[in-house]
């Protein structure tokens, strides 16, 4: 669905422009379902090239590591994903699901991503994997993943542009700068305007669990519909882009010690941290205290 949002340029115009063939999507494609097995068939067999891989969702090893839970024409999922990435010239992984494993990670389902769990890194393919131009997996984090990063990955991939990826294989383009950054927010969080509720102005980070600042991700660089992400509407970032994602504490609650954040702003030691805010609450402007954003 992401993808489908696709504008500058749209999927379409990105097939077209970059001379992509789409060989199989599994909302796109209507190959009859014995045609889809031949097609897989020929690929894993390297009958036919296969020169990007794109996965989505994670993969569910399931109980006892049968793989069973999710399974294509008999097979584990697994086993197909392993086999066409072994023939594959780029293998990306579409959402933090596919990279690290996202929702799912527990039992009964044993969620893992296709080169990391969680913040380790392994999975399906385990960590020295490279495919066959030489790379690891392509890890697209997010909850879903912005268009822009798919589309323009894949136009990387296919024009030779670099690509470089950050220490959990995320282009560091996109994944190099903080939530935080270009969040409209961002004045209140200076002076500590601080909110405890939904649908007021200040800063999500000293009450509401907002990640902003915690972790990378173009967020409020990239904007949905040109226009929105979560914390332009009011909703706390979850940290979905972080490989650890889903925390295992409340979405919407910052944990704290006597009323100090218990995780601070990425580089920012807690002394530091205690003389800064306590000066810039002090100094906060009356516009901000009173949620005027027009003067
Ligand atoms: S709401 Fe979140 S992203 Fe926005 S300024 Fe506050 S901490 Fe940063």
């Amino acid at each position: 669905m992401s993808l489908l949002s696709a504008e500058t340029p749209n999927l379409v115009q990105l097939l077209d422009s970059a001379g992509l063939e789409l060989l199989w999507h599994p909302s796109l494609s209507n190959l009859a379902p014995v045609h889809r097995l031949r097609l897989f068939e020929r690929l894993a067999a390297g009958e036919e090239p296969l020169d990007i891989l794109v996965i989505e969702g994670s993969i569910l090893h399931g109980a006892d590591d049968s793989g069973s839970f999710d399974a294509y024409m008999g097979r584990p999922k697994r086993d197909w994903v392993r086999e066409l990435a072994e023939r594959a010239g780029y293998v990306v992984a579409a959402g933090t699901c596919a990279a690290y494993g996202g929702f799912g990670h527990q039992a009964p389902t044993r969620a893992g991503g296709l080169q990391w769990d969680r913040t380790e890194p392994g999975g399906l393919l385990g960590a020295a994997f490279r495919s066959a131009a030489g790379l690891p997996v392509i890890n697209l984090a997010g909850c879903p993943c912005h268009h822009d990063v798919i589309t323009g990955t894949l136009l990387a991939l296919t024009s030779g542009l670099p690509l470089p990826l950050d220490e959990f294989n995320r282009p560091a383009h996109w994944y190099g700068v903080m939530v935080h950054q270009g969040c409209t927010r961002n004045e209140y969080h200076e002076y500590r305007v601080e909110e405890s509720d939904f649908g007021q102005k200040g800063c999500l980070f000293f009450h509401m669990g907002c990640h902003g600042p915690l972790v990378g991700g173009p967020c409020n660089k990239l904007l949905w519909n040109q226009r929105s992400s979560k914390t332009r509407v009011g909703v706390p970032c979850f940290g979905c882009t972080h490989p650890g994602f889903p925390a295992s504490h409340p979405f919407f609650a910052t944990r704290n010690i006597e009323g100090i954040p218990l995780e601070l702003p990425m580089g920012v030691d807690r002394a530091h941290y205690l003389a800064y805010k306590g000066m810039a609450a002090a100094a906060a402007p009356a516009r901000l205290k009173d949620r005027i954003t027009e003067i």
